[in-house]
């Protein structure tokens, strides 16, 4: 698993002198090499894209999903081997690597049952007038470290299928996987469809300022996301972010409480909390919660953390330095300000762990409760009203998702109505589908991903009218 990957530029493998250091967050030890690109690279990437497009972009639509289908079942002929590699860079303990290569895969089944027809806006005796979606051309994609391999499916699939070629940079903490695909793909694609390319901080605004690209699809924060939209504004590229979280669980108190506890938990800290979707602040109904708090203290303190190899691991380390370094600043202010820390479990010494930990009742303005602290760590407040905690919930920057629990449907929907979020989840959390659009609200993101709305994203519309009334 440690050899040397290659990138994937016009379809052949490319190396670099440079090397870019993978570090097991396990261990915080470094573990393998991959490439690390610069201008050059990239410059060959994109001209190998834009050569490529042309004849991508007039195959018919059968043969793109045939080949999108082809990506999801690579993908699952390789799915042990992915979800180690997973595992390895990323930390995540190995069940959940290997539900992420699963679903992987079905992104690229589900996105390739796609249809995206002309539309017949008129069809009269004066006029034919038909919108058809046409590919943008050649697409930068940049994806995360949380979910490497299914966040970087998110951007091939659709662009593929929509006739564009691509080149992708996952991000420089987990780039092997995301490497592997493509020298699996290298063979089974056309030359330049699909370009894989990893390099360290330099590369990202690189692309996104390289004029060679019409559109940019970026996942990440919202941080790097305001410097993505600067950086296309000068030839005003297309894009689409999907960025940061903080979204809010509202808990009422007509649900069972263990039952409820142990899906808030996992709504939470699957993944250790590096999720963008999960529960960042838990608003618990007063009636049950100390009972809520309660349980999920207790599931807390049980919960086994280790490094992601290690069968039985719940939950792995975070994945990084830095994101290790900001939790446990954000913890330091949370003692600083005199915030009770509830739970706190034991872990392994090495690697960038950090406690799986709730913080009971901090005042709405703490750092804990308005910051994105993407890991193992939960506020739990507790509101009276529905009025109360609508407002409580919509008073942030971010819009990306929210919870309700409640066995009332119709005030969980009525709730729903009302929240300032691209996605809610009643009763469940983390589900997505490559069905559904996908979109983050306020500073969480601009754009969508997923569905026929995040495959539009890919086209630009173009109106073709005939006029039929008379003679020219
Ligand atoms: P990040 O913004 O640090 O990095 C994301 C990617 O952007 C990486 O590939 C990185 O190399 C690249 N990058 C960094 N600086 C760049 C620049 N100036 N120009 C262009 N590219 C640049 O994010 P991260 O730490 O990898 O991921 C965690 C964040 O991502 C969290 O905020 C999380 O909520 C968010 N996220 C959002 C979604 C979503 O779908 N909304 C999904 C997963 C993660």
């Amino acid at each position: 698993m440690t050899a040397r990957l290659t990138m994937t530029v016009g379809g052949a493998a490319v190396d670099t002198p440079a090397s870019l250091d993978v570090i097991d967050p396990a261990t915080r030890q470094v573990f393998a090499q991959v490439p690390n690109a610069g201008a050059a690279e990239l410059d060959e990437a994109v001209v190998a894209a834009a050569a490529a497009f042309p004849a991508w972009r007039d195959k018919p639509w059968a043969e793109r999903q045939a080949a999108v289908n082809l990506i999801g079942t690579t993908i699952t002929a390789n799915a042990a081997l992915l979800a180690e590699m997973i595992v390895r860079e990323q930390g995540k303990p190995r069940t959940l690597a290997d539900f992420e290569v699963e679903a992987a895969a079905g992104w690229c089944f589900g996105t390739a049952s796609l249809e995206l027809p002309d539309r017949v806006i008129e069809d009269s005796p004066e006029r034919y007038r038909v919108t058809r979606y046409e590919p943008i051309g050649v697409v930068a994609a940049i994806s995360p470290w949380n979910y490497p391999l299914v966040l970087s499916i998110f951007k091939i699939a659709p662009a593929l299928l929509a006739g564009n070629c691509e080149v992708l940079k996952p991000s420089p903490f987990t780039p092997m996987t995301v490497l592997k695909v493509g020298e699996l793909l290298r063979d089974a694609l056309p030359a330049g469809v699909l370009n894989i390319i990893t390099g360290d901080d330099a590369l990202g605004p690189l692309m996104t300022a390289h004029p060679g690209f019409r559109k940019i699809s970026f996942t990440g924060s919202s941080a790097t996301g305001r410097k993505v939209m600067a950086s296309a504004a000068p030839d005003l590229k297309r894009l689409t972010l999907e960025l940061g979280g903080i979204d809010a669980a509202i808990v009422f108190p007509d649900v069972d409480v263990e039952a409820t506890a142990e899906k808030l938990f996992w709504s939470a800290f699957t993944n250790s909390g590096q999720v963008c979707i999960a529960t960042k602040r838990a608003y618990i109904h007063e009636d049950i919660y100390e009972a809520m708090r309660d349980a999920l203290a207790g599931l807390a303190r049980n919960m086994p953390v280790g490094a992601g190899a290690t069968p039985g691991t719940a939950l792995g380390p975070v994945q990084n330095h830095a994101q290790f370094r900001q939790l446990q600043a954000l913890l330091a202010q949370s003692a600083a300000r005199g915030e009770i820390v509830l739970a706190e479990n034991s872990t392994p010494a090495d690697g960038y762990f950090i406690p799986v930990t709730l913080i009971d009742r901090p005042a709405d303005d703490s750092p804990v409760v308005i910051e994105e602290q993407f890991g193992p760590v939960l506020p739990l407040l507790s509101f009276a009203t529905e009025e109360e905690v609508i407002a409580r919930a919509n008073a942030s920057d971010m819009g990306l998702a929210a919870t309700i629990w409640s066995n009332d449907i119709d005030r969980a929907m009525r709730i729903a109505g009302r929240l300032e979020t691209g996605n809610v989840w009643i009763n469940e959390s983390l589900s997505l589908t490559p069905l559904a659009a996908f979109a983050g609200r306020k500073q969480s993101g601009f754009g969508v991903e997923n569905g026929i709305e995040g495959l539009m994203a890919y086209t630009e519309p173009k109106t073709i009218s005939i006029f039929r009334a008379g003679a020219v």
